[in-house]
């Protein structure tokens, strides 16, 4: 099937309330070019790289997300166009994410990664980190970042129970963390393999790659 067709089917599958993010990550700007054209706006890569030079070469109003892990020295290369950061693990990074903010007076909305795998491959900060880090001063005093809401990656398994059992954890997290900050609305969870279950689960953000682009090739 064509990246058009796959694209709209998997849209016209998910319910109003859950946002799609294409992930567009080692595919060809015309390969993006087609999603563009069909009508999809966000787009997620996970190499801030390869993020700018395709927002170099695409339309302008396309909303970037960054998906992937992100290292500090990297954040202002992105800092001027990026959309939404999701895998803010840490205070470090947010403070930085905040200091490459303020120089283009922008306000940079961004998720808390979760750790919700029992892998130790996947990262992302414990509940307790979180609570911590939204009720610390020192994000209070980090103007120019706004966290909205959770991320997390579930273990590469088939079984489905453990993944539903991940995907409930992150709802859980939500959940209290929306306590303390009652302004948190996003849960990005689900990919090619488990979004349909993600949004039983209780998803508002899928970020789907292979079933709307095809295989990656990494060679
Ligand atoms: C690559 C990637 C995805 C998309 O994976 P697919 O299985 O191709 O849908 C989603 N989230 C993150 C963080 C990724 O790195």
């Amino acid at each position: 099937m064509s990246i058009t067709k796959q694209l709209q089917s998997i849209k016209n599958s998910l319910p109003k309330n859950v946002t799609l993010v294409a992930v567009s990550k080692t595919k060809p700007i015309s390969d993006l070019m087609e999603a563009y054209n069909a009508g999809q706006r966000i787009f997620g890569e996970n190499k801030i790289q390869e993020m700018v030079e395709k927002h170099e070469q695409m339309p302008k109003d396309i909303q970037w997300h960054m998906i992937g892990n992100v290292q500090r020295n990297k954040v202002k290369y992105m800092a001027s166009f990026v959309n939404l950061i999701h895998g803010v693990d840490s205070l470090k990074l947010l403070g930085e994410i905040n200091k490459q903010a303020i120089k283009y007076h922008r306000t940079i909305d961004c998720l808390l990664q979760i750790k919700i795998a029992e892998e130790d491959t996947k990262s992302g900060m414990s509940i307790k980190e979180a609570t911590d880090l939204l009720k610390s001063k020192a994000y209070s005093e980090c103007g120019h970042v706004n966290i909205i809401g959770v991320m997390g990656m579930a273990t590469f398994t088939d079984n489905q129970e453990q993944i539903q059992k991940e995907f409930k954890k992150l709802k859980s997290a939500f959940e209290q963390l929306k306590v303390i900050n009652p302004e948190l609305k996003t849960i990005s969870m689900g990919m090619s393999g488990d979004y349909k279950l993600a949004i039983d689960s209780g998803s508002t953000m899928v970020r789907v790659g292979s079933s709307i682009f095809g295989n990656r090739n990494y060679n």
